[in-house]
């Protein structure tokens, strides 16, 4: 995996290519919560192999899934939306776009096994050809006493750092659009 702080950063900065009729803390913190619930497959090690069906990486790192989650979550949390309205799509895009991005970022990570983004329909595992991001181990105390300083670093070069020019180009675009007041 990448990191959650990577991940959650992700999920923010989707969130704010919305419009900004899409905002809130509610809507933030669940944006969060479909990019780091992929990770929560690591307590499968205990039960199955890494590489099988349910393994870290497997069924709960797919589009499938996320697809799933994203309705599961507008339904939950925006009862007023109906589910399949114009705005209860843009949630349900939303919350999959913050899991989709997830996967994909696991698929740029220098370590592990692939990504089976295709499960359950096809169970291959996939990485891009290019994976600069290191990997990030599993367990916090393993993430803070190793190599905690290189990760974060290229975490930073790889995901912080565009994130942030992509804020700022939206920012940008906003307050020329006079869609942000400056005052
Ligand atoms: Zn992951």
């Amino acid at each position: 995996m990448a990191s959650a702080f990577a991940h959650a950063l992700m999920a923010v900065t989707v969130g704010k290519t919305f419009s900004q009729k899409f905002t809130g803390t509610k809507f933030f913190l669940l944006g969060v919560f479909c990019s780091v619930i992929p990770d929560a497959d690591v307590v499968m090690h205990n039960f199955v192999e890494y590489d099988s069906f349910f393994g870290h990486r497997g069924f709960f790192h797919s589009f499938f899934f996320c697809a799933v989650l994203a309705i599961f979550i507008t339904g939950t949390f925006y009862r007023n939306e109906k589910t399949f309205s114009r705005i209860g799509w843009m949630y349900i895009i939303y919350f999959f776009l913050c899991g989709a991005s997830h996967a994909l970022l696991d698929m740029l990570t220098s370590g592990g096994l692939g990504v089976a983004i295709f499960s359950p329909f096809y169970n291959e595992r996939f990485f891009f050809d290019w994976r600069p991001i290191r990997v990030s181990p599993m367990s916090i105390s393993h993430f803070f006493s190793d190599r905690a300083y290189a990760i974060l670093a290229s975490e930073l070069k790889w995901i912080g750092i565009p994130c942030a020019i992509w804020m700022g180009v939206m920012l940008t675009v906003r307050m020329i659009k006079g869609e942000v007041r400056t005052k």
